[in-house]
């Protein structure tokens, strides 16, 4: 196949686990991807080491004194220009040198970054689903308004897209789609009863059965949040509603997400739980490149099996339906609950099981607002981690 372009990419939270999986796709194509830009948070070595690798002409630490420090390592590579702070990484992704950006910061912090990207009308390669959870229509008018290229890479959203007509993307009815079927793991605790539920540790939510990824998500894939946020996320890219949207517990993690049509036709993308491929799928689009992934040995496999989500042991898949019903502010402040609850958890300051207890009522706690502008979108946010936080110092005492 002829390679007609070499893309030029920035990679903002390039030390996480898609950051890393993002590289090594790139690595095995100097070809067709350059580096422009590399971010990390608080990561300095790594990203000095990743920057000795790619040679980016600018790298940002997302903390000045991190930033600080990285001038320091590289020194001796004066044509890498070292920026900081929020003000860095939408620089980078938003730079006239680039034409793609993989948005793979965690959390709230990725929204302006990805945001910038957006409005700069570049191929914007989205991970970071808590940035279009948290702003839903804004985000995705500002996709339409700027005319970026918005490709889904969370492994179920990428095999949606991948089993749809690409000119029906936005109009799934249009093409005769009656439902979107979003596969879940089910987390390591799949089978825990809800008293266990109430003592496991940080260590054994990270430990996800099938997929290798960074702590919070992992603890989102525990907790069946990953599952709400995506449903939100399909809702969004997708243009659809939950109704139209049914979760199936599918705890070999190899059919990453499902399309029915009105035909009875079932369209599903299959693969090695590894997210280089959604990840290739994203850079080289519409182009197939290797990702250097495993093929699926299905015989090794044997079998799948399809359960429905447990609601009453795993509330938060629950919570984010019905953030997303309630609209304007509510998935902001689902989201930044969340954030706040899963840090505790991870810090050892709330039992697991309180996780959703912390979320529905933060969220019962605060006033759903309707969603005009980002202004309003990180207004809540804030409120929203305040409340919550007091909502975990009632809970400890
Ligand atoms: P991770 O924790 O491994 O990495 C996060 C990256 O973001 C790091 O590079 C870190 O330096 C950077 N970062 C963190 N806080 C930041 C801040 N305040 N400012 C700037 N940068 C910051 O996370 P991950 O698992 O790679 O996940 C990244 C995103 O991709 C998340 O939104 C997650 O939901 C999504 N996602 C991940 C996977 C996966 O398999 N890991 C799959 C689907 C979607
Ligand atoms: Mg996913």
């Amino acid at each position: 196949m002829v390679t007609e372009v070499t893309r030029r990419i920035s990679i903002l939270g390039a030390t996480g686990s898609i950051g890393l999986s993002t590289l090594d796709v790139i690595r095995r194509h100097p070809d067709r991807f350059s580096v422009y830009a590399l971010t990390a948070s608080t990561r300095v070595e790594e990203l000095a080491m990743l920057c000795r690798e790619f040679k980016p002409r600018v790298a940002v630490m997302a903390d000045p004194g991190a930033a600080q420090t990285l001038a320091g390592l590289l020194s001796d590579l004066p044509d890498i220009q070292v920026l900081s702070g929020m003000e860095g990484l939408c620089l980078v992704a938003s730079a006239p040198e680039i034409d793609t950006v993989m948005a793979a910061i965690v959390g709230a912090a990725g929204l302006l970054p990805t945001l910038a990207a957006v409005r700069a009308s570049k191929r914007v390669l989205l991970a970071n689903k808590e940035a279009l959870v948290m702003s839903g229509k804004l985000f995705m008018d500002a996709v339409a308004e700027a005319g970026a290229e918005l490709l889904p890479i969370d492994s179920e959203h990428n095999a949606i897209f991948q089993c749809m007509p690409v000119d029906k993307i936005r109009d799934p009815a249009g093409a005769g789609i009656t439902r979107i079927l979003l596969t879940a793991s089910g987390g390591p605790f799949r089978e825990h009863s809800a008293e266990a539920l109430r003592s496991v540790t940080p260590s054994q939510a990270c430990a996800h059965p099938n997929w290798s990824m960074g702590q919070k998500i992992s603890v989102d894939s525990a907790t069946l949040m990953n599952k709400g946020l995506e449903l939100i996320e399909a809702c969004w890219l997708f243009n659809t509603t939950p109704e139209r949207v049914e979760v199936h517990v599918h705890p070999e993690s190899i059919i990453h997400s499902m399309v029915e049509y009105a035909d009875g036709s079932v369209l599903a993308q299959l693969g090695s739980p590894d997210m280089r491929t959604p990840i290739a799928n994203g850079l080289a689009w519409p182009e197939r490149i290797d990702a250097g992934v495993a093929p699926v040995d299905l015989f090794a496999i044997g079998r799948f099996h399809f359960e429905r989500p447990d609601l009453v042991r795993f509330p938060c898949l629950r919570l984010a339906a019905e953030a997303f019903e309630a609209g304007g502010t509510a998935p902001a402040v689902l989201n930044a609950a969340n954030e706040v609850a899963v840090a505790a958890f991870l810090e050892g300051n709330l039992c697991f099981a309180d996780i959703p207890v912390i979320i529905e009522r933060t969220l019962g706690a605060t006033a759903v607002e309707p969603a005009d502008s980002f202004e309003v979108i990180f207004a809540k946010d804030t409120e929203a981690r305040a409340r919550a936080r007091e909502q975990i110092g009632l809970l400890t005492v």
